[in-house]
């Protein structure tokens, strides 16, 4: 009985999210890495090579969340914790893989104490909540950006199921977000843009800073409703959580629903021009002015200093 880590991977590649919810689960025992879902086989390779992992799953499927939860309820029976990262795919399957188990889920955890142990956030981020749970078996969710990504280790054998999965589900058609910045989710570094960039063109700006920072741009739920950013830039309680090691925020006041999304961040720049917004307090740097001025300006430098990721 040891530990049933769920892969999160897209277009044929493994996401950064899984090889740090590898690390934080390796403290809890061995782990089978299961790869389920269309192009299984292509990541089961890149999978294998996460210390910690002692055996890579592979499910092929039609990669439908039906399909998908059948195979980890017929394999959870042989483990102690199934986990997966708290991303989209996580959080809509775990709550009903853990219901088909009859056991409650343990979301979000944010600190492994101990094999029954775990930390999470509660209240929009407010507070931190220790569980200790005492069910026979435990599923949880990681927040992966809270811990440590696993280094690369021996090639762990690669073992692909006999699984005809059915699904009442049919995927007719997927529509991607094209972005050549970082992932939101696991990025080092974040620049996040309020409402306060007045259109989604100047949020290009932004954007080239990011580039050159080799950063991920996020917004507030503000920017997103008056239509300047996409809905999955949106950073806080209804949107993404972040913990990066550093967050620039660009015209956002801190809103309380926007820092619960920023709490992991280990360092935080707020450019604004109000001195008295509540992230410019929280900021450990503040430059007090307009966006518009500074940025061109840090962009500039960046170009001067030969910056570039
Ligand atoms: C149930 C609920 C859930 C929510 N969930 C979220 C969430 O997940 N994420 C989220 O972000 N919000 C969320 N919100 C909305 C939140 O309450 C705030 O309204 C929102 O975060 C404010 O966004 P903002 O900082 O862009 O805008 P504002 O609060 O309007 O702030 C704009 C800031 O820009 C500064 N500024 C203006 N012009 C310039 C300039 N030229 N240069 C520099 N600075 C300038 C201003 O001084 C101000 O500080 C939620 C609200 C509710 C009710």
């Amino acid at each position: 009985m040891s530990v049933l880590v769920i892969a999160d991977h897209d277009l044929g590649t493994l996401s950064p999210a899984t090889a740090r919810v590898v690390h934080a689960a390796s403290q809890l025992g061995p782990i089978d890495l299961l790869v389920l879902g269309q192009d299984a086989a292509n990541v089961a390779t890149e999978a294998a090579k996460l210390a910690g992992v002692a055996k890579v799953l592979v499910a092929q499927g039609p990669g439908t969340s039906d399909a998908d939860s059948q195979v980890i309820e017929k394999l959870a029976a042989g483990y102690l914790y199934v986990i997966q990262s708290a991303g989209s795919a996580g959080r809509d399957r775990m709550p009903g893989v853990a219901a088909k188990l009859d056991l409650m889920p343990v979301t979000d955890v944010v600190e492994i104490l101990g094999p029954n142990r775990f930390v999470r956030p509660i209240y929009a981020g407010n507070a931190l909540q220790t569980v200790t749970d005492n069910q026979p078996r435990h599923v949880l969710t990681l927040r992966a950006s809270a811990f440590r990504a696993a280094p690369a280790g021996p090639a762990a054998p690669i073992e692909v199921l006999d699984s005809a999965l059915d699904s009442v589900v049919k995927l007719l058609r997927s529509d991607r977000t094209q972005s050549d910045t970082a992932d939101l989710a696991t990025a080092q570094i974040v620049i996040g843009g309020g409402v306060a960039l007045g259109s989604a063109e100047n949020y290009q700006l932004l954007e080239s800073l990011a580039k050159k920072l080799g950063a991920a741009v996020g917004a507030t739920r503000a920017a997103v409703d008056a239509g300047y950013a996409p809905n999955d830039w949106q950073i806080g309680q209804t949107g993404k959580i972040i913990a990066p090691d550093l967050y620039i925020a660009i015209g956002i006041s801190g809103a309380l629903q926007h820092l619960a999304g920023i709490q992991g961040a280990k360092k935080i720049v707020a450019i604004n021009t109000d001195a008295e917004a509540p992230l410019v307090k929280l900021a450990d740097l503040a430059l007090i002015g307009d966006l518009f001025e500074i940025i061109p300006q840090l962009t500039a430098e960046l170009d001067r200093l030969g910056v570039s990721r």
